[in-house]
């Protein structure tokens, strides 16, 4: 008999992404980005809170020096779809000119986030810009926006877990998985 479903896993209705599928995509990922970014120095910018495990685990396979900076964007507002407006806090002084940058998000909707933040930093004349996600939605952009590294496409439903949150709820998830209706 399997042992009964405890925790916050008994709230979701499926897992989507299991840890080692989780895993083994993203040392892939980043064999990829040493490949590209072999002999440079790479500058992170990662979008906060939603990113947190995946930039934890991607940078711990990354063997070029790299400096990590964060950022905290939000255009969910604790909802289950976006509300079209994007908050952020740019630091003052957070500048990126002639900076090899990879910007690095956990999940791509609409678009919107990844777009205005590629805009931002592409206003301040960086020597590269580069985008990853772990997860794209397969649904129509919003806004354009190119992303050049992307771990897995996924059906336009709403994921928790694996730094992603519901209310604040399920990022401690180690693995990706669909909230049950109820
Ligand atoms: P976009 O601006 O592309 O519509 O949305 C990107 C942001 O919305 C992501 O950084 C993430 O914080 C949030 N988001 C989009 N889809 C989901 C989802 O399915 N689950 C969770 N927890 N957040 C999502
Ligand atoms: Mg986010």
């Amino acid at each position: 008999m399997p042992a009964p479903v405890t925790g916050v896993l008994a709230d979701l209705e499926r897992i989507l992404l299991t840890p080692e599928q989780i895993q083994s995509r993203v040392a892939a990922m980043a064999a990829e980005l040493n490949r590209h970014y072999a002999g440079k120095v790479v500058s992170v910018l990662a979008l906060m809170d939603g990113a947190l495990f995946f930039v934890a685990d991607l940078l711990r396979h990354l063997d070029m020096p790299v400096r990590l900076y964060t950022l905290s964007a939000s255009s969910y507002h604790g909802g289950t779809a976006s509300s079209g407006q994007v908050r952020m806090n740019w630091p003052a002084g957070l500048d990126f000119r002639g900076q090899d940058v990879l910007l690095l998000d956990d999940i791509l909707d609409t678009g919107l986030t990844l777009s205005v933040l590629r805009d931002k930093v592409a206003a301040q004349q960086p020597a590269s810009l580069r985008t990853g996600v772990l997860l794209a939605k397969k649904r129509e952009r919003v806004r354009d926006v190119v992303v050049e590294d992307i771990g897995f496409e996924i059906e336009d439903e709403f994921v928790v877990g694996y730094g992603m949150d519901y209310q604040g709820r399920f990022r401690n998830l180690p693995c990706i998985g669909i909230l049950n209706p109820a």
